[in-house]
């Protein structure tokens, strides 16, 4: 009774190793739920790569990576002096991202000497120094309280035209400042293509770039990967009959197909699509069908088609509406869930 990502392990490992082929200095990220892999088996995975660093997104995710992992940890999350950080993890092993002046100041001010990178603002404005403060806190690191290694530019997912005119921008910032890191200048980027990369590295062969991914390592090859949930019941329903939570009558004749997977998987709870602009959201709202009749569209996908949830779904199963003449699927049998990884959460991952 579950809802399970099975994976191909013979080709998700082909995918991992010629990403790590086409991406040399690969940092691969880990945070938040592992990408619907769970992080410490992408812990392990790096390990088994062989990278010399993994990026974690928050301090609190090192206690899953740290064990699994043995070489370096970037913390994506700028650091702040009011987080802890697990006492378990070897300090030695934690580069920090620092993006605010006082906050190198404070940790220049903590115990050891911290491993930090200086991480410039991009266009995506989330965080980071500006020009000028880059060259004020390369000044305040060179003081020694720290041991800087490298900038870090996180830039938006691919705009039309790609993220190279900026980054070129923002290097030219990053040389100003004083190219920081040792024993080789190293600059962390993510979202950039690794054409991008390789151009970055023709104008600037002092530099060694590290290159932060994701979703393109993990989830790049979707046909290694299928999510899927069993069938747990199943109920003939004529037009009017009521039903479910809140008593709602069937809109037409079919079949109530009952499966695993609610709102502690994430489903139902689908992370903003980020279709852009009135004109999308439109077209979604003037679909028409079933959504016409108040239903909404679910991610199990049967007989072929992406079908309607009956009701909302509930915590650990949904009901789904099936339009009479649809196959029904067999109670045991597992049907096919079009998921967003990173919103969800599966019950158990199935390598083969
Ligand atoms: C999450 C994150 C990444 C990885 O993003 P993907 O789109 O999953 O490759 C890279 N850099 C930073 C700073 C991030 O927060």
């Amino acid at each position: 009774m579950s809802v399970v990502l099975h994976v191909d392990g013979d080709r998700w490992r082909d995918h991992l190793r010629q990403v790590a082929a086409e991406r040399p200095g690969l940092v691969p990220v880990i945070k938040g739920n592992g990408y619907g892999l769970g992080l410490g088996r992408l812990a392990r995975k790096a390990q088994w790569l062989g990278v010399e660093t993994v990026a974690v997104g928050t301090t609190t995710e090192l206690t899953e990576v740290a064990p699994r992992f043995g070489g370096d940890l970037l913390v994506l999350t700028p650091w702040r002096s009011f987080e802890k950080l697990p006492a378990s993890v070897d300090p030695g092993r934690l580069i920090h991202t620092v993006d605010r002046l006082d906050e190198l100041a404070a940790l220049s001010m903590t115990d050891g000497v911290p491993r930090v990178v200086l991480e410039l603002l991009t266009s995506m404005k989330r965080h980071g120094f500006t020009a000028r403060g880059l060259r004020e806190a390369a000044a305040v690191a060179a003081s020694g309280g720290v041991r800087v290694e490298g900038v870090a530019l996180h830039l938006p997912l691919g705009p039309a035209g790609g993220n190279l005119t900026e980054a070129e921008a923002l290097m030219t910032e990053v040389v100003a400042a004083g190219l920081a890191g040792s024993p080789r200048p190293q600059v962390w980027v993510s979202h950039l293509t690794a054409a991008e990369v390789a151009a970055l590295a023709r104008h600037y062969p002092e530099v060694r770039f590290r290159q932060r991914i994701g979703t393109e390592l993990w989830l790049g090859d979707r046909g290694a990967l299928e999510v899927r949930a069993h069938v747990l019941d199943s109920h003939p329903v004529e037009r009017g009959e009521t039903f479910g939570y809140r008593g709602r009558s069937i809109p037409r004749a079919g079949t109530l197909l009952v499966v695993s997977g609610g709102t502690a998987h994430g489903i139902g709870l689908e992370a903003p699509t980020g279709a852009a602009g009135i004109k999308a959201r439109a077209t979604t709202m003037a679909r028409g069908g079933m959504d016409a009749v108040g239903l909404a569209k679910s991610p199990f996908t049967i007989d072929g088609k992406a079908r309607y949830f009956a009701e909302p779904p509930h915590m650990q199963a949904s009901m789904i509406f099936l339009p009479a003449g649809v196959e029904v699927p067999e109670i045991g049998s597992t049907v096919d869930v079009r998921v967003r990884f990173t919103t969800t959460t599966v019950d158990s991952v199935d390598i083969s």
